[in-house]
């Protein structure tokens, strides 16, 4: 009986030993594919870790090189400035003299000037003025390029702009018979922008489609609103612009041909000049045409100030 009694104990014993010997292997399994898992998981960090590093050292890179760009642009800009004050000085003031010493000769203080005299001394003076003409585009499109020419802003009523330009080209379009008609619309429209800039801009556009459109022609110009922008239009019967050319004429000094004879020579500037000015107004300019019927140059500008920015 006692005999039994231990066998039994010995195969419960055993049985134990076996159960803990097999549940000491599962353990010991588990501890091998937790640990490969471990290692799998801190090898694809290290991984992540070693591309964030190097996606950091890549931003800090591109930040040094965004800096290093900004520096030599601002440079550029100084030397720009430094060189444009220079021409303003160097070149007005001489001119200036030219200007002056012309006037006195054909006031004929010194001495009366032969016809062939008065006849140079003329050309010396369109000369001078083109040329005072040019260095004054030239600084002015350098200083709003650079953002040194800041604007006035207001609102602006749009018959007032238009009466006023109408006053200077009015008689430069009757001298070349040329039928000027401005459709106002409604007097109470009013463009959110700088008076003096938009003016020069319009006088720009009527001087130009006065200048290519030849007598018996026509020059309109219209006011177009929408809910956001007013469009002030300008249209002529002019000698068009070929469909190739129509982006470069915005680029400073392109001209497609000499002014028409008898028209005063222009500087190829005062377009570039106008349509950095609209950009800056949050408008834009722009032109359709066709060549041997005539062009129309669009000013759009904002009805009202930008609504600043939520922060
Ligand atoms: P500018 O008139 O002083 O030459 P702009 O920058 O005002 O300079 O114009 C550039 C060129 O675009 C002109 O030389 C001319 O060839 C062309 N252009 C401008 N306006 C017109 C127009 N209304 N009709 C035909 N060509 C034009």
């Amino acid at each position: 009986m006692e005999d039994d009694e231990e066998k039994l104990l010995q195969s419960v014993a055993l049985q134990n030993a076996n159960s803990i010997f097999l549940a000491r292997q599962r353990a010991e399994h588990e501890l091998v594919r937790t640990k490969e898992a471990l290692e799998a998981q801190t090898a694809a960090l290290a991984k992540a870790l070693a591309v964030t590093e190097a996606s950091l050292e890549e931003r800090d890179r591109a930040r040094a090189e965004a800096d290093r760009a900004r520096r030599v642009a601002q440079e550029a800009n100084e030397a720009k400035r430094r060189f444009l004050n220079m021409i303003s000085h160097e070149l007005r003031t001489p001119l200036g003299a030219i200007g002056g010493y012309a006037s006195l000769l054909v006031e004929e203080i010194n001495g009366s000037l032969s016809a062939e005299q008065r006849k140079f001394i003329t050309r010396i003076q369109h000369n001078q003025q083109h040329l005072l003409r040019l260095v004054n585009e030239l600084l002015d499109l350098a200083k709003i390029e650079s953002g040194n020419s800041p604007l006035n802003l207001s609102s602006v009523s749009v018959q007032r702009v238009l009466d006023s330009v109408y006053a200077m080209i009015d008689p430069q379009a009757r001298a070349s018979q040329i039928r000027l008609e401005v459709r106002g619309g409604d007097p109470s429209l009013s463009f959110y922008g700088d008076g003096d800039r938009v003016e020069q801009i319009v006088l720009n556009l009527l001087s130009n489609a006065v200048k290519f459109t030849s007598a018996g022609g026509s020059v309109t110009v219209t006011t177009i609103p929408s809910s956001d922008d007013i469009h002030l239009e300008v249209r002529d019967t002019g000698v068009g612009i070929p469909v190739e050319k129509l982006d470069a004429v915005f680029e400073p000094f392109f001209q497609v041909e000499e002014a028409p004879s008898g028209k005063p020579r222009g500087t190829g500037l005062g377009l570039a000049i106008s349509r950095e000015l609209a950009r800056a107004m949050r408008g834009d300019l722009t032109v359709k045409s066709v060549l041997g019927e005539g062009s129309t140059f669009t000013l759009c500008l904002p009805r009202e100030a930008a609504t600043p920015a939520t922060p």
